[in-house]
């Protein structure tokens, strides 16, 4: 009898960064949780983490937006916004955006489309709030979407903790496996260079740090281990991707 969890691992999702402000400010977060569930008046749901600086700001604003990422998207503006918090920078600094007329910022970096909603209701969904927003803009931009298998099977992206279909299963859900997009190999491998065992290396989904000097002494791997000397099967500490979704450090 199969899983719950791998069950609901068949459903479809997209991938979009959620924006909304407060008193000035602005952030966003990588959401694949975002659902049509009206067309009359157009309506859409959100679901969100309880805990997101993203929620906070969207229950003070009643406002929020939907950039729909592109199947260009790098993973380096899926780890600005899936894995860096609003409460340490500013994710919109070297972003992107626009600021609708109601103070509201939406990406527009590599996004098929726009969509600025008001709230209109909301459900308490234990770790996570499911909004209801009414559309009260959009603009179409064009290009191929980005589907969650594209995003797990093709860039090897995993789901945050904070994500609705996070489970804690490090396998990738099954309806990744399905052939739902062309193949594209991944952008990014790095083969460390052997004559700089001091190198650091960046993860490119979360942006860690890997510091030979330092080592990852929680997973086993002692100070002045160098990158290319990590275990195969080590994965960055944060996000959980492998070495082949690190970059060597200028
Ligand atoms: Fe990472």
């Amino acid at each position: 009898m199969a899983s719950v969890q791998s069950v609901l691992d068949q459903l479809s999702y997209g991938l979009y960064i959620v924006s909304s402000c407060s008193d000035g400010r602005c952030n966003g977060q990588i959401s694949n949780a975002v659902m049509q569930v009206t067309a009359f008046p157009p309506r859409i749901a959100v679901s969100i983490n309880k805990t997101e600086l993203t929620h906070e700001f969207i229950e003070k604003s009643g406002l929020l937006s939907v950039s729909i990422l592109a199947q260009t998207a790098p993973m380096s503006l899926i780890g600005l916004f899936g894995y860096q918090s609003g409460r340490n920078i500013n994710k919109f600094a070297d972003t992107s955006h626009i600021v609708s007329p109601r103070g509201c910022p939406i990406a527009i970096e590599h996004c098929v489309g726009l969509i600025e909603g008001r709230v209109t209701g909301k459900m308490d969904a234990q770790t996570h709030t499911v909004f209801l927003a009414d559309v009260v803009d959009a603009k179409a931009i064009g290009g191929v979407p980005m589907t969650y298998a594209y995003y797990y099977k093709e860039l090897k992206g995993k789901a945050h903790k904070n994500a609705p279909t996070y489970s804690g299963a490090t396998s990738a859900p099954a309806a990744a496996a399905a052939p739902s997009a062309p193949a594209t190999p991944p952008t990014k491998v790095t083969t460390p260079p052997s004559s700089s065992p001091s190198a650091s290396y960046v993860c490119d989904v979360c942006r860690y740090i890997y510091d030979p000097a330092k080592g990852d002494p929680e997973n086993g791997v002692p100070a002045g281990t160098p990158f290319s000397s990590l275990p195969d099967d080590w994965v960055c500490p944060i996000c959980g991707v492998g070495k082949d979704q690190f970059s060597a450090m200028k």
